[in-house]
């Protein structure tokens, strides 16, 4: 037995499933799912000693790489001066100033510990905004565990949702209508009939959380417009998309200006830390300004403003978003044209910092789309990858991610050994 297999047999009895988050248990590829021990630059170590190239990054937060040196640093110093004071600190301010500065429409932000926090709280401020209690959300997105947001469609068309998860609600999903990601005409239907109630329309605005699909122009625009029309947040969740596929995250790339932004991931630099923001008449009706609850003992942790202030500042240096997004292009036309090679039906796609990988002749633009990818043909080829030092999203519903530290020679040895593996059949 492995010490990989050894650590998640003995994991098992007293974590449920082995692992702290479900993905990480490997149920969709099958297997031991690997134990890390440490990570330099692009690579990671599992606990037999086995090095990786690393396309998973933490789920995103690593986009300067694992261990990058003045994260560490500055980690280390906040740590030594004091973990968490539960008051207010000048590194606190500095993160908001530079957040609000780098996303246009957010007016404020409050800094909280996880995107999951940041998604739940901008719900309930939008809620509380609007006096509405419906909220739109589309299926496939993953904006976190909160309960509004664990609900799958209804039996019909336009009404409301069930419960995706066992311990939510009915009562409280059913205020939460699911409908297809790039479908304008269904959101624009869905406000014809529901518009009285609806408080917020939440989306990722690159959905990444079931492999990745790039939005329709028209898709967002109607968003923006429905909403604004009628009176109802828009909230982009650029927990993933913040500051990885551009510096101005998705909302610059596509230019479409959301009411409320929530952002993770890359701006906690690999600590935890999360923020939602945007319009100051919309921010002001928190608690203690408004009459909208949110709070956190460690929210805006020293450690994790730290880090987040590192990493924001050091990916703002000029060229940065380019050439990250030139590297994580290389890849995948790398890929897809290995597949090609050798009769694979494969596609691959990339924004960003982000890309997607499907065993279907060209990239999905819905949900139904990415359910029909050949999830058996992914499954051979991320454990070929896996046993060839490449270690890929575990799941054919992931997106992946590029790192600063992935060099031009790490991304070709990857194409390498994939074609290696497609010429195998
Ligand atoms: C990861 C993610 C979340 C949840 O963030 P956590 O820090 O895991 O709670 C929310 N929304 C999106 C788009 C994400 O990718």
């Amino acid at each position: 037995m492995t010490r990989n297999e050894e650590l998640f047999l003995r994991a098992q009895k007293t974590i449920p499933g082995g692992v702290n988050s479900p993905v990480r248990a490997f149920r969709s590829v099958g297997g031991a799912p690997r134990f890390f021990t440490h990570g330099e630059g692009c690579r990671v170590w599992d606990a037999d000693g086995k090095p990786y190239i690393d396309y998973v990054g933490s789920w995103g937060p690593l986009i300067l790489g694992h261990d990058d040196a003045d994260t560490v640093r500055a980690v280390q110093e906040a740590a030594a001066k004091g973990l968490s004071f539960g008051a207010p600190t000048e590194g606190e301010v500095e993160l908001a100033e530079l957040l609000v500065q780098r996303v246009p429409s957010m007016d404020m932000v409050r800094l909280v510990s996880s995107g999951t926090e940041a998604t739940m709280s901008a719900i309930r401020l939008a809620r509380g905004f609007t006096g509405r209690d419906a909220i739109i959300k589309f299926e496939g997105c993953y904006h976190g565990h909160g309960d509004s947001l664990l609900v799958k469609a209804g039996s019909g068309l336009l009404t409301f949702g069930n419960p995706s998860s066992a311990g939510v609600p009915a009562d409280l999903a059913q205020h939460t209508l699911v409908l297809d990601y790039n479908d304008a005409q269904g959101l624009r239907d869905a406000f014809v009939k529901h518009v009285k109630a609806i408080a917020c329309v939440i989306v990722e605005p690159v959905a990444g959380n079931m492999n990745l699909i790039a939005p329709k122009p028209e898709f967002l625009a109607a968003m923006r417009e429905m909403c604004t029309r009628h009176g109802a947040v828009l909230i982009f969740d650029e927990v993933m998309t913040g500051f990885r596929v551009g510096p101005g995250s998705a909302q610059g790339l596509y230019g479409i200006k959301p009411d409320l932004s929530t952002f993770g991931k890359v701006i906690g630099g690999g600590m935890p830390l999360g923020a939602f923001g945007g319009r100051r008449d919309i921010m002001e009706q928190i608690a203690p300004l408004g009459p909208v609850y949110q709070a956190g003992t460690l929210s805006g942790n020293p450690l994790s403003v730290a880090a987040g202030l590192v990493t924001l500042k050091k990916i703002a240096a000029p060229g940065f978003h380019e050439a990250l997004a030139a590297k994580t292009r290389a890849l995948v036309e790398g890929l897809a044209a290995a597949a090609k090679r050798h009769g694979v039906s494969f596609s691959a796609q990339s924004v960003g910092g982000m890309f997607g990988i499907y065993f279907a002749p060209t990239p999905p633009t819905s949900y139904a789309e990415v359910m029909a990818c050949d999830k058996e043909a992914f499954n051979r080829f991320f454990h070929a990858m896996l046993d060839a030092g490449f270690y890929l999203a575990p799941s054919a519903f992931e997106a992946g991610f590029v790192s600063a530290a992935h060099t031009d020679a790490d991304i070709a040895a990857t194409i390498a050994a994939a074609d290696a593996i497609f010429a195998a059949g």
